[in-house]
């Protein structure tokens, strides 16, 4: 005799099914991350670097805790999954509080009797953002948001993505993963219109074993299958490239039809890898790309002050070492 099923059942029996979209979790994300990026620095030669970066991930951690967001615009939300457009591009809708969260993450990395800050020749970089009108913060923020940097912000370039990524995370963090749309291309965000930073092959739950690009804005993160390129969705002439010896933590998925190369982290190869932090600390992958003819379809939002110390010629500095 058949018996009908009631709707939380057939969910149960349905063991191919997987989550679509996983939010961030803003108590842990960035801490875990600071740690990421401090256990990859080890022995790395752009140590230095990664332990500048941790802090900032730090001061981000302790400026997410203390951040409290308007609700979204439900009539502009309601539009967009209408439209299967992203929910809420971030370039238009840049919350204020922002600005906070920026003097908030300075406070930090400017130190206290507590807790040092970044180092005194980066002291009056801080000083300088911090006084800055809030105006020419803003247009500074929506000019990164569309990847235009002029030169004379490039230092303070990772400060004031850093301070918008907490924001942007926050929010998406709030959202529900069902009211996030199916967009198309699915290679931008679909909460933010942010591109992804790396993807992730995640491990645990129902999500194991299944590939998710990673928002380098709003961390939010959407699945795509493994077949193809994160770039431009061909299916065709996609391969893997590693650094020799290092394992199949982080590899770069290349694509034939669009030429460019992403990276791709694996959870089954190691549960502590971050998309953020594993990309930021695998340069060298980066550098041995660059010989090939493939390019990075998309930058890590942190690493401007790399390439800001590059262009001023300071080839002092540890990032340089790699190549050396
Ligand atoms: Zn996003
Ligand atoms: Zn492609």
């Amino acid at each position: 005799m058949q018996r009908i099923l009631q709707p939380g059942e057939i969910e149960t029996l349905d063991h191919t099914s997987f989550p679509r979209v996983l939010l961030p979790v803003t108590a842990s994300l960035f801490a875990e991350r600071a740690a990421r990026v401090r256990q990859l620095a080890e022995g790395n030669p752009i140590a230095d670097y990664l332990q500048f970066v941790a802090k900032i991930m730090d001061a981000q951690h302790k400026a997410a805790a203390g951040l409290t967001l308007a609700e979204p615009d439900a009539a502009l939300m309601a539009r967009a999954q209408e439209h299967s457009m992203p929910l809420l591009p971030a370039v238009e809708n840049i919350a204020p509080a922002w600005q906070g969260v920026l003097d908030a993450m300075l406070d930090t990395l400017q130190g206290d009797a507590q807790s040092a800050g970044l180092p005194a020749p980066l002291q009056p970089l801080l000083q300088e953002l911090r006084n800055l009108p809030a105006e020419a913060r803003d247009d500074i923020a929506r000019k990164l948001l569309q990847k235009e940097v002029a030169a004379r912000h490039v230092g303070m370039a990772p400060f004031i993505m850093a301070a918008l990524q907490v924001t942007f995370t926050k929010r998406t963090a709030s959202l529900k993963a069902q009211d996030v749309p199916y967009t198309d291309p699915a290679t931008i965000c679909p909460v933010c219109a942010g591109e992804p930073v790396a993807s992730v092959v995640r491990i645990g739950g129902r999500a194991a074993g299944h590939r998710y690009l990673h928002c380098g804005t709003c961390a939010c993160e959407w699945q795509m299958v493994r077949v193809k390129c994160s770039h431009c969705e061909s299916t065709e002439g996609i391969h893997y490239q590693g650094v020799g010896g290092a394992g199949e933590e982080v590899l770069a998925e290349t694509c034939e039809e669009c030429g460019s190369y992403r990276k791709i982290v694996n959870q089954e190869k190691n549960p502590m890898v971050d998309p953020l932090a594993d990309d930021l600390a695998t340069l060298m992958l980066d550098l041995l790309m660059s010989e090939t003819k493939f390019q990075r379809a998309s930058p890590n939002p942190l690493l401007y002050v790399a390439f800001a110390e590059e262009q001023d010629g300071e080839r002092d500095n540890a990032l340089i070492d790699p190549c050396a």
